[in-house]
């Protein structure tokens, strides 16, 4: 049974008719119900991933679901308040930290194209003089790790990531599971090999194994679906957190975050997510997914078995049959 509840605010209190109230907002709570439970009872639920030994441990029975909307609702259903493993959704929030720091300068580091290559391949950074396709592979989000490291300790950058998405979230209590972190590092040696190989380049400022650490952390960051929900709110309200009215983003810098997470947010599947989901989401090993529908609500889902391109088997089909329930897609007139 969802929960519906008023999400938490921080400061100052909403303005009166700041979002239009979500007319949808019963439909919602029964579609949530409804895909809940239909996830609960399927048999073909991916496989969990595996090469990050500490991640093989999680129940593939695990399934939640959340959705924030812009006018404040926090709906849930399933295993919405259990923390998993972020993984590379950590990836937007990095991304959006990094715009932050050094602005377009960005991208004359890291690309904007989808890769049409598994997350961490190393393939096309040798033709394309070590420049990642796109934030989101794990050769672009190290380059992002290597942006938030300038003038830092890396355990400094650390904190900047974790208390950036404490804020976005507006809860303290989100930690990094170090014992992911741990076991990521302990087995991370194509992540090693391609931090290694754009240093060669020139692609990276500092030394590769503290842009990993930086890395390995932000993808080892713990978060429920109602948490990861929340976070992504300033992204489906133009820039904004729609509890405080607060500026994350500039609404120019929230349309392009969302467009990467369209066309590079599930690697060499994202064509398929938007064919099928029709809006922006960006997948973690760990068997999340964070979506976006623009004017609406944050989504955040999972369940941890993997399809064959790395992303939550039945948290993809799960926002397929809920953004279809609700007829959202971001190509709907
Ligand atoms: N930390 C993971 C890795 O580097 C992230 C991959 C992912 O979530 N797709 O392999």
């Amino acid at each position: 049974m969802p929960e519906l509840e008023q999400a938490p605010q921080r400061g100052q209190a909403p303005q009166l008719g700041q979002a239009p109230q979500l007319e949808q907002a019963p439909q919602l709570e029964q579609a949530l119900r409804e895909v809940a439970a239909e996830m609960a009872e399927r048999a073909d639920r991916g496989d969990v991933a595996s090469y990050i030994p500490q991640l093989s441990k999680i129940d593939p029975k695990k399934f939640g679901i959340a959705a924030v909307t812009n006018d404040g609702r926090v709906l849930t259903a399933g295993d919405a308040d259990e923390a998993f493993s972020i993984q590379s959704i950590s990836k937007v929030f990095t991304l959006t930290l990094a715009l932050g720091n050094v602005g377009d300068a960005l991208w004359q580091r890291v690309g904007r194209e989808p890769s049409g290559n598994p997350f961490n391949s190393i393939v096309q950074l040798e033709h394309e003089n070590g420049i990642p396709r796109n934030p989101f592979i794990n050769a672009g989000a190290i380059v992002v790790s290597d942006i938030l490291l300038a003038g830092h300790q890396p355990r400094e950058a650390i904190g900047e990531i974790l208390r950036f998405i404490q804020f976005l979230a507006d809860d303290d209590t989100i930690i990094i599971d170090r014992e992911v972190a741990a076991s990521e590092r302990a087995t991370g040696f194509r992540n090693f090999a391609l931090a290694n190989y754009m240093k060669s380049f020139g692609n990276l400022n500092h030394a590769p194994e503290l842009a990993l650490g930086v890395y390995f952390h932000h993808c080892a960051i713990a978060m429920s679906c109602r948490q990861l929900a929340l976070a992504g709110r300033f992204l489906a309200n133009g820039g904004n957190n729609p509890a405080t009215g607060h500026s994350v983003v500039s609404a120019e810098r929230a349309r392009r975050i969302g467009a990467m997470m369209l066309t590079c947010g599930h690697y060499d599947g994202s064509g398929d997510f938007a064919f099928r989901v029709g809006i922006p989401g960006k997948s973690g090993v760990g068997g999340g997914i964070l979506g976006i529908v623009p004017g609406v609500a944050s989504l955040a889902v999972w369940s941890p078995g993997l399809n064959a391109n790395g992303n939550s088997r039945l948290g993809s089909i799960a926002l397929e049959k809920l953004a279809k329930m609700m007829n959202w897609s971001i190509f709907a007139p």
